[in-house]
C-alpha cells in the first residue's frame, strides 16, 4: 500500500511529494523469514513463555542459560518480531527509569543502584552481541538530546548524569551544529556511552536463533488463548493443543487479555516512524553527522532520529495516539495525518535535505504506564510472572526485566526483587471514559507546555500525583 502525500500551501517550500510504502522498514528490508511450526500436539514443560518479542526471547535465553536442563517452550501468537520489538527505533539505551529525571522523581532512594543496574544490563547486552556475533548492525554511537528552548536545567542534567556515573557533557548551540546540522535547536547533551543503535527486526531474529540453539522450543502462530491455574501446574490453551507448565512468564506487551488486571495499568499508545532513502555521500557529509549518534529532542512531543547502516534517516515520534478503551488494531499502525506531520517537521529541521525522499512509514503500540518504567508481578497463585509498561524504552529494559521475571520464579534471594522499583506497581489509569479524556487532556497540556514553556494546572497536578503520560 502506498500514498501520495499532499502538499499544504504553507509548507510548499519544504513538504515534498513522497511515495511512501506503509510497512515496517526493518522487516521489509530483511527478506524472507522462516517461522517455526505451530504447536499441534500437547506438550509438558517446566517453563512456558508467552510472547516472542525481546522480553519473551530474553526470558527464554536467560532461563536456558541459567538452567540448561530446564525445558523451556515459547508460544508466539504471530511471527517472532511482529510486535513492537521488530519495528521500534532501535535505540538501545541503558536507563531503566526512562531517563535520570524520572529516576530522581520516582526512585530517588534507589537511583544509584538503578543507574548501576542499567549500565550493567547495557554492558551485558553488548557482551552478548559480541560473544554471539549477532548480525544486527549494532553501532555503539552514544546519544545526543537537543533542546528547542534554553533551559538552565539542561546543563544541570549533565552534572547529575556525571554525578551518578554516566559520562555526559553539555553542548552549546555551535557544538550541537558540529554534531548535526539541524534547524530549530539551541543546545543539547551528549552521552557518549551506554547508548547504541541497532536493527530491531534483525535483533529479534538473532535472539530467536540463539534461543533455538540453546534448546528453547519455539512455536510461532500459536496464540495462547487461556492460562488456567490447576493447583500444582498451569494448563495453557492454544488453538490446536494444550500445554501443561509448572511456571509461565507472560510477555505479551500491550495485549493484556491473559492477565486482565494489567489493563488497569497499561494504555496502548501508538507511535510512528518514517524512513528516508539512503543519503548520498554528499548529503551525508552535509549533515555533519560523522559521530552517527542517536538523537532525540527534549520536549513532551519529541522526535527521535538516527542513521541506519546504509545511511538512511529514521525519523519518528511526536504524535502519541491513544484509542478509546485500550483498543489495539493493525489498522492503527498507518496514520496519514501523523506521517504528514512527521514529514513537515523533518523538512523544517533539515531544510537542506529537501531532495531527500521517504520510503517507509509505520507505527506500533507502546505499553504506556503512569510511571514510564516496567513494573512486575505475579498471577495464577504465583505460577505466572510478568513485566509490562516499558513505555517506549524497552530495547534494553526488556532484558533486565527478563532477569527479574525469571528470578521471581527461581531466584527469590536476588536483592533487586525487594526494591521498590520491582515490588511496587504504578498508579493505575482511571477507567473509561475518564481514561480517554484524561489522556487527551494531558496530551493537550503537554503540547501547550512545549509551546509556552509553562506547565498548566492540570500538568502540575498530575505531576504532583506522579501520574505521568509519555510514549
Ligand atoms: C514505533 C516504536 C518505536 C520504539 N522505539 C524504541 C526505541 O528506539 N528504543 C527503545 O528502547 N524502545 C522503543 N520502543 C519500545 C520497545 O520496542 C518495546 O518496549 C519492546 O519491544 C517491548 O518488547 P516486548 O517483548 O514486551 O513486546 P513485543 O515485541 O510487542 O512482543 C510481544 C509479543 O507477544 C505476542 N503475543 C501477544 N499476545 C499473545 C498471546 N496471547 N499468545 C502468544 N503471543 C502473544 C505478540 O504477538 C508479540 O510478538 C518503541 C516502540 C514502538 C512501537
Amino acid at each position: 500500500m502506498s500514498i501520495k502525500t499532499t502538499q499544504r500551501p504553507e509548507h510548499r517550500a519544504t513538504l515534498k511529494q513522497s511515495s511512501i510504502k506503509f510497512a515496517n522498514f526493518w522487516k521489509d528490508s530483511y527478506g524472507a523469514v522462516s517461522p517455526t511450526p505451530s504447536l499441534t500436539s500437547p506438550i509438558d514443560t517446566d517453563l512456558l513463555i508467552v510472547g516472542g518479542g525481546y522480553f519473551g526471547l530474553w526470558s527464554s535465553i536467560i532461563a536456558k542459560t541459567a538452567a540448561p536442563e530446564m525445558k523451556v517452550v515459547l508460544c508466539e501468537a504471530g511471527a517472532i518480531g511482529d510486535g513492537a520489538s521488530g519495528k521500534n527505533g532501535g535505540f538501545l539505551q541503558y536507563s531503566l527509569t526512562h531517563g535520570i529525571e524520572q529516576g530522581i522523581d520516582r526512585f530517588k532512594d534507589e537511583l544509584t543502584e538503578l543507574e548501576e543496574l542499567g549500565r550493567e544490563n547495557f554492558s551485558e547486552i553488548v557482551q552478548f552481541i559480541q560473544k554471539n556475533d549477532l548480525d544486527i548492525d549494532f553501532e555503539e554511537t552514544g546519544a545526543i538530546e537537543i533542546a528547542k528552548r534554553r533551559d538552565p536545567n539542561l546543563s544541570l542534567r549533565a552534572v547529575t548524569l556525571n554525578e551518578n556515573g554516566t559520562e555526559a557533557s553539555y553542548l552549546t548551540s555551535q557544538e550541537v551544529q558540529d554534531h548535526i546540522k539541524i534547524d530549530g535547536y539551541v543546545d543539547g547533551i551528549l552521552t557518549p556511552k551506554y547508548s547504541a543503535v541497532l536493527d530491531p527486526f534483525k535483533f529479534t531474529q538473532e535472539l530467536k536463533r540463539i534461543a533455538l540453539n540453546l534448546g528453547v522450543e519455539i512455536f510461532e502462530y500459536s496464540p495462547v488463548l487461556e492460562v488456567q491455574d490447576d493447583d500444582s501446574y498451569l494448563t495453557i490453551t492454544t488453538p490446536l493443543a494444550k500445554v501443561t507448565a509448572k511456571r509461565a512468564i507472560v510477555a505479551t506487551n500491550v495485549n493484556t487479555e491473559l492477565i486482565p488486571s494489567l489493563r488497569r495499568y497499561i494504555a496502548p499508545v501508538y507511535d510512528y516512524a518514517l524512513m528516508t532513502e539512503p543519503l548520498t555521500s554528499e548529503q551525508f557529509k552535509s549533515t555533519n553527522w560523522s559521530g552517527r549518534e542517536g538523537l532525540s529532542d527534549i520536549a513532551n512531543q519529541f522526535h527521535y532520529f538516527r542513521l541506519t547502516a546504509d545511511n538512511r534517516i529514521l525519523w519518528g515520534g511526536y504524535d502519541a495516539i491513544y484509542h478509546f478503551r485500550n483498543a489495539i488494531s493493525r489498522d492503527f499502525e498507518v496514520r496519514s495525518a501523523t506521517f504528514e506531520r512527521l514529514l513537515h517537521n523533518f523538512y523544517r529541521a533539515f531544510p537542506y535535505l529537501e531532495e531527500l525522499t521517504f520510503t517507509h512509514g509505520w507505527g506500533g503500540a507502546i505499553d504506556t504506564c503512569t510511571r514510564f518504567t516496567p513494573f512486575f508481578g505475579t498471577s495464577h497463585s504465583g505460577k505466572v510472572s510478568y513485566a509490562s509498561g516499558f513505555t517506549g524504552l524497552g530495547v534494553a529494559a526488556t532484558r533486565f526485566s527478563a532477569k527479574v521475571a525469571f528470578a521471581i520464579h527461581f531466584d527469590r534471594d536476588w536483592s533487586v526483587l525487594h526494591s521498590r522499583y520491582v515490588s511496587e506497581k504504578p498508579l493505575p489509569m482511571p477507567p473509561e471514559p475518564i481514561r480517554y479524556l484524561a489522556i487527551e487532556k494531558t496530551k493537550r497540556s503537554l503540547a501547550k507546555e512545549d509551546q509556552t514553556g509553562r506547565a498548566d494546572l492540570w500538568l502540575k497536578a498530575t505531576r504532583r500525583l506522579k501520574f505521568g503520560f509519555a510514549s
